[in-house]
C-alpha cells in the first residue's frame, strides 16, 4: 500500500544519511521505534481492511444463496440440497420427502390488488408462514415467481403430508390486513417421497404432478404422489393412517 511505501522511502533515506554520515548515531533507537510503531499501526490497518473485505465476500455468497424478495433459499441451492439428499439417501437409507406450494390464482390477485400487494403476499403470506412451521432441518426456497418448494428430511410420505397439510391451514388462516380490505390466499401442494431410482428430475416431476391433482381437485389443498398415482391429504385420513 500507500503508507508501506512511505515507510520505505523513510528507511531507505535515513540509511543513506546514516552512512554518508549525515545523522547523530543516537536518532537510531527513536527511528527504529517510530518504524516498529508504524509498521504494527499499518499491519493492524491491514488486518481491519482484510475483515471488512472477507465480510463482504461473505455477504455476496450468501445473496448468491438467497432470493432477495423473501430471504427464503433460492433454487439453486434447493436443487443442491435434494442432489445431496439424493446421495445420502443411496449411501444410509434415509428418506426424504419434497413439497412443491403454489399460489392459487396469484395472478388475478397481483391485477386486483396491485404487484406490490402481490409481493407482501408473497414475503408475509407465504414466505414467513413458512419459515414459522418449518421444523430446523427441513429446507424452504423460493422455487420461482409464486412457487415455493420445502425438502422434508428423515420424513416418509403421509408424514410429510401431515406436515404440509398443517401449513396449508396456517397459510390459509392468515390474514393480511390491506388498506381497505382482506385478501384470502390459498395455496395449492404436491407431495412425493424420494425413491431409490429417482434423480433430482423425476422427484421433482412426482411433486409437481401431485401440485398440479390438487390444483385440478379445486385447489387449496395437498395431494400426495404415492408412486402410481395422486391422492388428496386429508387430515382425518392422514391421522388414522400415522396412528
Ligand atoms: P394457479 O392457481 O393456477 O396457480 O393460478 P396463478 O394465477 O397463480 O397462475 P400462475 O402460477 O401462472 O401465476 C403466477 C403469477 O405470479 C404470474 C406472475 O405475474 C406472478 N409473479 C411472479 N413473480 C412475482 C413477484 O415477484 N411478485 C409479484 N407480485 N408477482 C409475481
Ligand atoms: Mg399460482
Amino acid at each position: 500500500s500507500r503508507q508501506f511505501g512511505a515507510l520505505v522511502v523513510l528507511v531507505v533515506g535515513y540509511l543513506l544519511l546514516f552512512f554518508s554520515g549525515h545523522v547523530d548515531p543516537s536518532w537510531t533507537p527513536p527511528f527504529l521505534l517510530f518504524v516498529l510503531g508504524f509498521s504494527v499501526l499499518l499491519a493492524l490497518s491491514g488486518l481491519v481492511e482484510l475483515k471488512g473485505e472477507v465480510s463482504k465476500i461473505e455477504a455476496q455468497l450468501a445473496d448468491a444463496r438467497t432470493d432477495a424478495l423473501t430471504g427464503l433459499a433460492n433454487r439453486r441451492v434447493l436443487d443442491d440440497e435434494i442432489q445431496r439428499r439424493l446421495s445420502e439417501k443411496s449411501r444410509k437409507g434415509a428418506g426424504f420427502c419434497v413439497a412443491m406450494i403454489d399460489i392459487d390464482h396469484f395472478k388475478e390477485i397481483n391485477d386486483r390488488y396491485g404487484h406490490l400487494t402481490g409481493d407482501l403476499i408473497l414475503t408475509q403470506g407465504v414466505a414467513d408462514v413458512i419459515r414459522k412451521h418449518k421444523r430446523t432441518m427441513d429446507m424452504a426456497a423460493r422455487y420461482g415467481g409464486d412457487e415455493f418448494a420445502i425438502i422434508y428430511p428423515a420424513s416418509n410420505l403421509n408424514e410429510a403430508s401431515m406436515a404440509v397439510e398443517n401449513l396449508r391451514a396456517a397459510i390459509t388462516g392468515t390474514q393480511l390486513p390491506l388498506e381497505d380490505a382482506t385478501v384470502a390466499i390459498t395455496v395449492s401442494i404436491g407431495v412425493a417421497e424420494a425413491t431409490g431410482d429417482d434423480d433430482a428430475d423425476s422427484l421433482m416431476k412426482r411433486a409437481d404432478e401431485a401440485l398440479y391433482a390438487a390444483k385440478q381437485a379445486g385447489r387449496n389443498q395437498g395431494y400426495q404422489h404415492n408412486s402410481s398415482d395422486c391422492e388428496p391429504i386429508t387430515a382425518d385420513e392422514l391421522l388414522a393412517r400415522i396412528a
